[in-house]
């Protein structure tokens, strides 16, 4: 199975908004954008909701038969390790290895040498097409690189022969991914992790590096922007390079995790694109669900009710909802409105806080995170919420599929 140039992580909390998500990129392919759909979700999400596998499978399935989509789509287990993989085997054609635990641990030392020597004709100036500077390359970085990274690929080895063995070698797409690591990856060191990849044999075709600055959930970039496009400029020219000298496939491409809503960095990313003729992948933040209490609060009525009611439950349970998400989010307290505030609100100045819309001076990023953190409080809500969903599917698509079209796909891949 070959992923191809462009495709779209949609990831969907309770699995309502296939076909509205879908319908996206049925509007980009009319627009002559091909864009392949991937549908995500990690084991924590499911645990959080209390779905299982399948439901994805189903979900996509239904979403592709609804809208006659002929191309090519897939069902992530997105995160998963070797504790959890088997609930994915049989539901899953795409699989994304999460490394980020065993990144730092340190690595044998006979495995350490050997790698070194193996890549020894890399130290000294290192010229990448696409970079204008020479990189220098030095036998202690190498080392210390395979040092905090040979394991943790190791363990990325031995979960994709796991699934090779149950699925059969060709018969799902591999991605690595290191985003959920405390430190971002410089160019160099995304090299030699290639390497690595290449070594232990994962034909891995998309790798997710964690990038500087912060890719909070569901909100903007927060960090240096041109910083931020000089690093993705060097990760692709290094994806490029690996691909030759390794033998990675060759369509191996960059994901960018978390990556929905990072508006201020879409435009170098577009360009960059551009300029390396380069694929995508990119994996939304679980935002679909915040559409859906946009579109519900829109509703008014008992979908405005459940919304407020969300955000009052969040609140006074913030620290247990902020907890596991305490390195994405960033909250301030003093600009949330309080229960009573809210409580006033009609449903365009509730979905006019909670909307992506920076120049909307009613919007406020903070309600949205913790909003967006809040899922648990609606999936506690069980069928009343689902059944809202259903009630107030209309608006909530159009909610859903705008998010996707208009505020994402066309500025990331320049429509
Ligand atoms: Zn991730």
């Amino acid at each position: 199975m070959i992923l191809k140039k462009y495709s779209f992580g949609i990831g969907d909390r309770f699995g309502h908004q296939g076909k509205a998500q879908l319908s996206a990129l049925v509007k980009a392919k009319e627009q002559g954008l091909d864009i392949t759909p991937v549908w995500n979700k990690s084991h924590r999400e499911h645990s959080i909701i209390g779905t299982v596998p399948d439901d994805v499978r189903k979900e996509a399935d239904s979403a592709v038969t609804a809208l006659k989509w002929d191309g090519a789509y897939f069902v992530d287990a997105d995160h998963i390790g070797l504790d959890n993989v088997d609930l994915f085997l049989e539901s899953s054609d795409f699989f994304t290895l999460d490394v980020a635990d065993f990144m730092g641990q340190p690595a044998d030392k006979a495995d350490v040498d050997s790698f070194v020597r193996k890549h020894e004709k890399y130290i000294g100036s290192l010229a990448v097409d696409g970079i204008d500077q020479a990189l220098n390359i030095t036998e202690e970085q190498i080392r210390a690189i395979a040092g905090k990274s040979l394991l943790a690929v190791k363990n990325a080895g031995a979960i994709y022969r796991h699934i090779e063995a149950a699925k059969g070698a060709g018969n799902f797409i591999t991605e690595v991914s290191m985003d959920e690591t405390d430190q971002p990856q410089t160019p160099v060191e995304m090299l030699f992790i290639l390497a690595a990849i290449a070594d232990e044999g994962i034909p891995a075709q998309t790798i997710a590096p964690k990038f500087t600055g912060r890719f909070n959930k569901g909100v903007d970039y927060v960090g240096d922007v041109a910083g931020f496009a000089k690093e993705f400029e060097q990760d692709l020219a290094v994806v490029a390079f690996a691909v030759e000298q390794f033998g990675l496939p060759e369509n191996l491409k960059l994901s960018i995790h978390s990556g929905s809503d990072k508006f201020s960095i879409y435009g170098p990313i577009a360009r960059t694109l551009k300029k390396f003729d380069a694929g995508l992948h990119i994996k939304t933040a679980g935002t679909t669900w915040l559409e859906e209490l946009i579109g519900l609060a829109m509703a008014g009525g008992d979908g405005l009710s459940i919304a407020k009611e969300v955000y009052a439950e969040a609140l006074l349970r913030f620290g247990e909802l902020c907890g596991p998400y305490a390195s994405v989010i960033d909250i301030d307290t003093t600009m949330l409105p309080t229960i009573e505030q809210v409580d006033e609100w009609d449903g365009q100045t509730f979905a006019k806080a909670l909307r992506h819309d920076q120049s909307c001076e009613d919007y406020n990023l903070h309600l949205r995170q913790l909003l967006h953190v809040g899922y648990k409080i609606a999936a506690e809500m069980g069928t009343r919420f689902t059944d809202a969903l259903r009630k107030h599917e209309e608006i909530i698509a159009q909610n859903v599929a705008e998010n996707i079209y208009d505020r994402h796909i066309r500025p990331v891949f320049g429509v």
